[in-house]
């Protein structure tokens, strides 16, 4: 099915629908299309910020993992990179960040002192 391609006039039209606060069913009706593909439309095009583009472009590219996750060794599913679950995630979902570094600096204990040896000319 070749994608449907509206026309200058149309999406100025439709531009002024979104504006006038129509329904995406009017909108629809008007082009002749299912909801669906008014939707696709709007997004491809630029037309709608409210719509979830994410829903439409790409949501196929998440890759899962089945990693046992570094808390509770689930291996539920999750999205690659994540190592922990939802349960378990931390604050700072495991991405380095300049807070963790922070804490990790504070809470670091004290250097120990190195114990001088000196090769004893004995
Ligand atoms: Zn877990």
């Amino acid at each position: 099915m070749p994608p449907i391609r509206p026309t200058p006039e149309q999406l100025s039209h439709l531009s002024d629908m979104l504006a006038a606060g129509d329904t995406y069913v009017a909108m629809s009706r008007y082009l002749g299309v299912n909801v669906d593909t008014l939707k696709r439309i709007l997004v491809r095009e630029g037309l709608s910020t409210s719509i979830t583009a994410a829903k439409y472009v790409a949501a196929e590219e998440v890759q899962m993992w089945t990693r046992p996750c570094m808390g509770c060794k689930s291996t539920a599913p999750r999205p690659k990179n994540l190592y922990f679950c939802d349960d378990c995630r931390p604050e700072d979902d495991g991405t380095p960040d300049a807070s963790s570094y922070f804490v990790s600096t504070s809470t670091r204990h004290s250097p120990s002192p190195l114990p001088l040896r000196r090769a004893s000319a004995g």
